[in-house]
């Protein structure tokens, strides 16, 4: 059976009316977000969030519509709404007290941005920075398993999310938010509510730092979700063969066409170093990305060597920064910390604006 196409889901959408708000959710503009995988079909329903109630009825007969369509097999709608700017909301939640947001980004995955995304947060902590990770990582949220922490946050007032916790830093993950075992289609339109959730309703408390680890790549998810953080510069991590490859350009040109400040490149995995003799080879072919970062017009923040400490710190839930504070790796991370805080510093990074209602 050929595959049910938006326009067929938008004109089936159409027949589902709003009589409070005297129209049909399509023509209303409500309807956003809609993902299409095979016979599996999600999409958000944009509300007032005072409306959540009254509309979940609307909620189901979009889906039970969606799904009688044919060539779907399941349907999935949530309910999403704009929430209030941080400073009207209770309990210092939010992210008005946090000076600055970097998201940690890469063109493909298995790169190394979230190691990488998780001991620049230690080491800006190191460094004295009021420093946390927010993972946002929806495609494979691992933020829990680096940093070792298990559970649920809490929230005490019903309101506000406390982050949990460790080794000084705070941290918030889509993994405690969306089920592991939820297909990455219906987390699609979740996305952005969930997002929302973890910038209004957390309390992050007084930040110099809040760290973002991005999903990898750079298509549409990643672009509508660099907009709707409030970014203050970005940070591309990126192989040495991606470097020739041109897949850190393309992350460079999504965050420029955001009009948000690329702080640097940091060059991952650019030296295997032998555990056993100390010998360094250069498996990805090393050294290109200091002219490579000058030629795109870009800092260079630092490399990372190729270690298997580096991913047994990280499985063990003791990243290297933690681990081995003294080594070489951690130096590294360090000095990209501080570069971090230096382009930071500069002109062009814009301090983190409020978020606004739309
Ligand atoms: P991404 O977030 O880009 O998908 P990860 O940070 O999850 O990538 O890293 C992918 C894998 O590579 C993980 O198993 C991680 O432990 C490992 N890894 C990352 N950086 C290094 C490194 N410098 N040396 C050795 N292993 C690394």
């Amino acid at each position: 059976m050929a595959p049910v196409t938006e326009a067929e889901i938008r004109a089936a959408l159409a027949t589902v009316s709003v009589p409070a708000r005297g129209g049909n959710v399509v023509d209303l503009g409500m309807i956003s977000g809609i993902a299409i995988d095979g016979g599996n079909v999600g999409f958000a329903i944009e509300i007032d969030p005072r409306e959540r109630t009254a509309l979940e009825a609307t909620r189901r007969v979009c889906e039970d519509t969606v799904r009688a369509l044919p060539g779907v097999t399941s349907a999935t709608a949530v309910l999403t709404a704009e929430t209030a700017a941080p400073a009207a909301r209770a309990g210092g939640a939010g992210t008005g007290d946090v000076a600055a947001i970097v998201a940690v980004a890469s063109g493909k995955g298995g790169v190394g941005k979230s190691t990488v995304a998780a001991n620049l947060a230690l080491a800006l902590a190191a460094l004295g920075q009021r420093a946390a990770l927010l993972d946002a990582d929806i495609y494979g949220p691992s933020q829990p398993r680096l940093l070792g922490i298990s559970g649920k946050p809490s929230s005490p007032d019903g309101k506000t999310i406390v982050p949990l916790e460790n080794y000084g830093i705070r941290c918030m993950s889509m993994g405690f938010l969306v089920d592991e075992e939820t297909p990455t289609i219906w987390r699609g339109p979740m996305v952005q509510s969930a997002l929302r959730q973890m910038l209004d309703d957390v309390r992050w408390g007084p930040l110099d730092v809040l760290v973002v680890d991005m999903p990898p790549g750079t298509g549409d998810a990643q672009l509508t979700m660099a907009q709707s953080v409030p970014l203050a510069g970005a940070v591309i991590v990126s192989t040495p063969q991606d470097l020739a490859l041109l897949d850190a350009r393309k992350g460079l040109n999504m965050f420029r066409k955001v009009d948000v400040p690329v702080l640097g490149i940091v060059e991952n995995m650019s030296m295997f170093v032998c555990p056993k003799c100390g010998e360094e080879t250069p498996v990805f072919g090393h050294g290109g990305a200091r002219e490579t970062a000058a030629r795109m017009g870009v800092d260079f923040l630092g490399e990372v060597p190729l270690d298997p400490a580096i991913r047994e710190t990280s499985d063990g839930g003791c990243p290297i920064v933690v681990q081995a504070p003294g080594s070489p790796h951690a130096r590294a991370f360090a000095t990209i910390a501080s570069r971090v805080i230096d382009g930071l510093q500069r002109d062009d990074a814009k301090p983190a604006p409020r978020i606004v209602v739309r």
